[in-house]
Order: structure tokens, then sequence, then C-alpha cells
């Protein structure tokens, strides 16, 4: 029976911060809050980002944006409760940032962070990401120049703008008729690595029809035709390099599992105490409680899986 309640809680999809986006084209007010003491930045370089050890978790390293060194590349992530400005600095080279830290990537310490920080990093890796990608006009080739406080890049040749962007994509929870799970392994993941079943929502494609499709085409199980055997169940930013996770559960009617071995090496129905069993034995790993997989499991499981039971 569908649980109508959205997942809350999705570690990276938490966030505090106003991203008072009508701010972006106001270079006036940019330049006032560059001048500010309160303003802070957020340094990001090779994928990571500099942090420190606090009390119950992790918390971002800021530099004042004061004496941001001429030509940095920055965007503007926001303002907070107090109206205090932030901002990203992109940096080629982590020695060049003017912080004392530790660097470390989103993935490491996502779920150690408080929800400001998380909304903050996740933007600013998104941006990051997508930067790095983003060399030259995709329709001309020409140089690009950045444009609303990072969050454009203009085209000198044609005059074409470009925006950060984000790809659905779709992961699912399959259950049968005995309210018992399916979860696989990737082909590339080690013996006992298993999860829930994600792809990309492909062009012209609603996002249900790809659960179904990817489903069927990874596992050879099929969905039933019924409207609400596909159940929508909220989302995630997954900013590696740009993905939007639409999270689902969704109900067999053909249980018969044939796995297409290009992308899945196994899969297999678990029971709530077979998967128990399994995880406690060691012999299955499930995913991070980073990802929305995680959660997904645990709102069949009906409870908080064991952090020892991750990979
Ligand atoms: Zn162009």
């Amino acid at each position: 029976m569908p649980d109508p309640l959205l997942l809350d809680d999705l570690l990276l999809s938490r966030t505090a911060i106003d991203r008072a986006a009508h701010r972006r084209a106001d270079s006036d007010w940019q330049e006032v809050r560059r001048g500010d003491g309160e303003t802070r930045v957020l340094w990001l370089a090779e994928g990571a980002t500099g942090v420190t050890e606090a009390e119950g978790g992790v918390r971002l390293v800021f530099s004042s944006a004061t004496d941001l060194p001429l030509g940095t590349d920055i965007s503007f992530l926001g303002v907070d409760a107090l109206d205090r400005a932030y901002f990203s600095a992109h940096l080629q080279d982590r020695s060049a940032a003017p912080i004392r830290a530790d660097w470390k990537s989103l993935r490491e310490v996502g779920r150690a962070l408080s929800d400001i920080d998380a909304g903050l990093l996740v933007t600013a890796v998104a941006l990051d990401n997508w930067r790095s990608a983003t060399r030259c006009c995709a329709k001309c080739g020409g140089e690009l120049t950045p444009r609303n406080a990072g969050w454009s890049l203009h085209c000198v040749v044609d005059e074409a703008d470009h925006f950060p962007r984000t790809e659905p994509a779709v992961i699912v929870l399959v259950r049968d008729g005995q309210d018992r799970a399916l979860l696989g392994r990737h082909i590339n993941w080690p013996p006992g690595l298993v999860s829930t079943f994600a792809g990309f929502v492909e062009a012209g494609e609603s996002a249900e029809a790809a659960v179904r499709r990817e489903l069927t085409e990874e596992t050879g199980v099929v969905i039933d035709d019924h409207l609400d055997a596909v159940q929508y169940l909220g989302s995630q930013p997954w900013p590696f390099p740009a993905s939007l996770m639409l999270g689902y559960h969704a109900w067999a009617s053909d249980t018969t599992i044939k796995v297409d071995e290009t992308e899945i090496a196994e899969a297999d129905w678990y029971s709530r105490e077979e998967l128990r069993a399994a995880c406690a034995a060691g012999e299955l790993k499930l995913p991070s409680a980073i990802s929305i997989s995680r959660r997904l499991i645990e709102r069949w499981y009906g409870e908080e899986l064991p952090a020892d039971w991750s990979w």
C-alpha cells in the first residue's frame, strides 16, 4: 500500500539559505557586499572545499570577501537569516585559497554538515562542476564570460547565454506482492554491494516512464500498469556532476528477473528478514546515508538502517 508521505531530511536536499536570485544581476549590491566584512566566501578547488572539525560534526571554512584576489572567479550563493551574503570562489589550485583548513569532498562531509553548510556546499559544487565542464559556447565554440554573479555564461561571439545544467535521473525501489524489495549489484561494484535501480530520464520522456523503462531494461522486472504503481517520494540534488535524483517506490506485476549484464551483474528479491540476516552477517552492504537510495530502502524496511550496513 503506497505511503503518501514524502521523504524528509534527505541529507543533500537540506538548505537554510535564501538564494536571493534577484540580486544576481544587481552588481551595485554585490559590490557593497563584497566590501562588507560580514560576507563569507567558500573556496572550491579540485573537487574539494575547506572544512574543520566542530562539535557534533564538520563546519565549512570561509574567508572574508574583502581580501579576494583580483580576478577571482566567484558565484553568489545567497543570504542567511542574518542577511549575511555568501559567495563561492572557484580555483584550479587549492594552494591559492586564503584559508587554513582540511580539504574534503561533498561526498566525504555532506552528512556531517549543518543544514546551512550542506545547502551552500551542494550549490557551490554544482556550480563548480558546471563551470569546469563548460569551457566554450555549445552553439558556436566562442569564448564564454560569466554573468549574473556566476549563474550564467555569455558567449562573446553570438551573445548566447548558457545556464547551469541539471540532469534528471530516476531511482526506484521496487516491491513485489509479498512486499519484498528488489536490490541489485552494478557490474563495476565488488560482490556484496547492492542498491536500488537508477537511470537518466531520456529526451522526450516522463520521469514515470523512465522508472518503468530503466527497471525492465536492467532487470527484466515489469512494473504494474496501474498509475499508482509508481509513487514519487522526493528528490535530492546529486551534483556528481549534475544530477537531480527523483526517488520512487514502484510495485511489480512480473517479478521474473533477467539482468541485462551490461549494467547490472545480479539482482534479487529480499524480504526484510532476509536483508537483515544478510547485512548482519556482512554478506551484503547497502548505500551510504548520504544517498537517496538508502532512504528509499529505509522507507520500505520500516526503520533507520544500522550504520555498519553501509559501503
Ligand atoms: Zn556562441
